[in-house]
């Protein structure tokens, strides 16, 4: 999938679980207002995170030099690159979910008295991701280090109180990821580092053959080669969702005024309590 493609995903994910709104599932308490828009903002830059695994990344240069100091972001990817074995290797496994759930949660730990600097260092970085990929970071260099100390500045205070939404939020938006890139004909090495070769002959079996690769990847490539038109639909849809979903947040819009829309209480409420 395309950079831009995996953040919208990830803002989509985070609006439909943790939303307040009758447009959302609302599986997750991630609190409403700028708390919810953090959140969302921590996982649409998470959803970028397993491609921080090479420095020459469009997510590399998210946080342009500024004066002699060195880019953090192309630092960070260089360094995950190292670790995790080289691009679309460690990163793009259930493994390297675990290691960034475990980065999250240390970070959470790192803490000067009420002030969570771990988890601000961290929002800082995802952010500044977030912006880049959705092409937002403008042509001013001080652009995406200003917002994205804005929002450090939140989740410094934010996070304090809940030490899990910071390690939820990074789990949620890496899954996000992953998802999106088995969905193409990438497909991912989750099992990394097993990397299970497909046996002789499995390629012929009809839809299961397209599932796992020679190389020990799997994944359902639904949407064909990334970049595809499906891919570019489906990520529209998920746009279009995330305005009304961000609108409706805001109060700027009211679906329930529209009798005609599916009953999203209906569905919540299977959803959460399918006895009831
Ligand atoms: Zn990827």
């Amino acid at each position: 999938m395309m950079g831009g493609h995996h953040a919208i995903s990830g803002t989509a994910g985070a609006l439909v679980l943790a939303g307040t709104t009758g447009v959302s599932l609302g599986v997750i308490d991630a609190g409403s207002g700028m708390s919810l828009a953090s959140f969302a903002a921590m996982v649409t830059g998470a959803a970028l995170l397993p491609d921080a695994d090479h420095h020459n990344a469009t997510i590399a240069h998210s946080l342009p030099k500024l004066g002699p100091l060195p880019s953090p972001s192309e630092i960070i990817c260089r360094m995950i690159g190292k670790i995790s074995g080289g691009h679309r290797h460690g990163t793009h496994s259930i493994i390297g979910i675990a290691a960034f759930v475990a980065l999250a949660m240390l970070l959470g730990q790192l803490r000067y008295g009420e002030l969570a600097i771990g988890a601000a260092i961290m929002g800082f970085v995802l952010t500044s991701f977030a912006l880049k990929a959705l092409k937002l970071s403008g042509p001013f260099s001080v652009l995406p280090w200003g917002l994205s100390l804005a929002v450090a500045g939140f989740v410094m205070k934010e996070f304090d109180t809940d030490p899990f939404m910071l390690p939820l939020a990074v789990g949620l938006g890496c899954a996000i990821h992953i998802v999106g890139d088995m969905a193409t004909t990438d497909m991912c090495p989750i099992l990394y580092p097993l990397n299970p070769k497909a046996p002789k002959g499995f390629e012929h079996i009809p839809v299961l053959g397209s599932c796992w690769d020679d190389k020990g990847s799997f994944g359902f490539p639904i949407l064909g080669n990334a970049g595809s038109i499906r891919e570019w639909i489906l990520c529209l849809v998920f746009t279009g969702y995330v305005v009304l979903a961000a609108t409706t947040e805001a109060g700027i819009f009211d679906p329930g005024a529209w009798a005609t829309l599916p009953h999203f209480d209906e569905i919540k409420t299977g959803l959460t309590d399918p006895l009831g």
